[in-house]
């Protein structure tokens, strides 16, 4: 019945086969995209009907754009049933950091820092939903309490002690533990920092909003351009690996419609959950909810990683 969902990063992969899997059932589908030129195309290749599809422009790595995005979307009569925190980089071969408008390190930026605060802004929007749902995409090299997170290859993630968002995030600091620069630990702390934000967002929020929030960890959907920074050998090896050694591949159509399930099935109605479907594809599983790990459960951590995160984002 007209329901409304954002999906951030809805140009490519995941997210972009999650909004054509949400528009197929009736949603209506806000793509939430840098490159409005590039999402249109991508959408067209894909079938999403143009009739059940709004391009919004939003760059997560401009806190000033998230805040222009939100105000644009939330005028008087907007309705927002679910948002989808997908959008990432991953840029394992960095030798040094980039940096995003505020000059924070840029995939922690992008991936975290510009995500909770576009859900920290559309909170009270989505709270008026008759079933509003938050999801945010999760890894599973994020969470040691599952096998694929304990692979120490280049590190597992960590966010140690918190000194670099202590000491402000700017450079010379890149990295949220305060240690030296490593690309492809960046993008896995930012996973990690974003399956504790929804945790922190179910403790603090669920009870008076009613909001489901949930993490999901959809598969290693090998194919997608995410990995358009990883070496050459790596992006024709990975995909036939995990096809053939790990059995964990998942195919982009599949996973966008695992995305749907999770924002808009009955079964995974649950808040403060953490969904998987297990590194070994085996056919017609049911999803399966996953404790994080202790790195992503110390409340008092967490606690202050939130109000540090608040702090950069400028809400403090
Ligand atoms: P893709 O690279 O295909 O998609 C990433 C999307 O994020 C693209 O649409 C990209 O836009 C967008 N994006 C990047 N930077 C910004 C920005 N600054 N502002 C707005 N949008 C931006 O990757 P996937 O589909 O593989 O990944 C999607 C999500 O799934 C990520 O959160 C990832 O961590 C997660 N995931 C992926 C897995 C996998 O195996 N692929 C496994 C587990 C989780 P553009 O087209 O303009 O570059």
């Amino acid at each position: 019945d007209g329901q409304v969902v954002i999906i951030t990063g809805a140009s490519s992969g995941v997210g972009l086969w999650a909004a054509r899997a949400l528009a197929e059932r009736g949603w209506q589908v806000v793509m939430a995209c840098r490159d409005l030129d590039r999402a249109a195309r991508a959408a067209d290749a894909t079938g999403i009907d143009p009739e059940r599809r709004r391009l919004m422009a939003l760059d997560l790595a401009d806190l000033d754009d998230v805040r222009r995005f939100a105000a644009a979307f939330d005028v008087p009569g907007a309705r927002l049933d679910a948002l989808v925190l997908n959008a990432a980089v991953y840029m394992p071969r960095l030798a040094a950091p980039l940096r995003s408008a505020q000059g924070y390190e840029l995939s922690v930026a992008t991936n975290y820092l510009g995500h909770f605060l576009l859900a920290r802004l559309l909170l009270p929007l989505l709270g008026r939903a008759p079933a509003p749902r938050l999801v945010t995409l999760g890894t599973v090299t994020a969470n040691s309490a599952e096998f694929g997170g304990r692979i120490p290859i280049p590190a597992p993630a960590d966010l140690g002690d918190l000194s670099g968002f202590e000491a402000g995030f700017q450079a010379p600091v890149a990295m949220i533990d305060g240690k030296p620069f490593r690309p492809g630990k960046a993008y896995k702390d930012s996973k990690l920092a974003c399956m504790i934000m929804s945790r922190e967002f179910h403790r603090r929020h669920h009870a008076e909003t009613g909001i489901v929030f949930s993490t999901l960890y959809p598969g290693c959907v090998a194919d997608t351009p995410l990995f358009r920074h990883a070496p050459p050998a790596f992006r024709s090896i990975f995909p036939w690996f995990q096809k053939n050694v790990t059995g964990g591949y998942v195919a982009q159509p599949l996973a966008g419609e695992r995305v749907a399930d999770v924002v808009a099935d009955p079964g995974f109605a649950a808040s403060g959950v953490h969904w998987s479907w297990g590194n070994r594809q085996v056919a017609g599983r049911a999803a399966f909810s996953q404790p994080l790990s202790a790195r992503g459960t110390d409340e008092a951590r967490n606690r202050r990683l939130w109000d540090l995160t608040e702090k950069l984002v400028g809400l403090g």
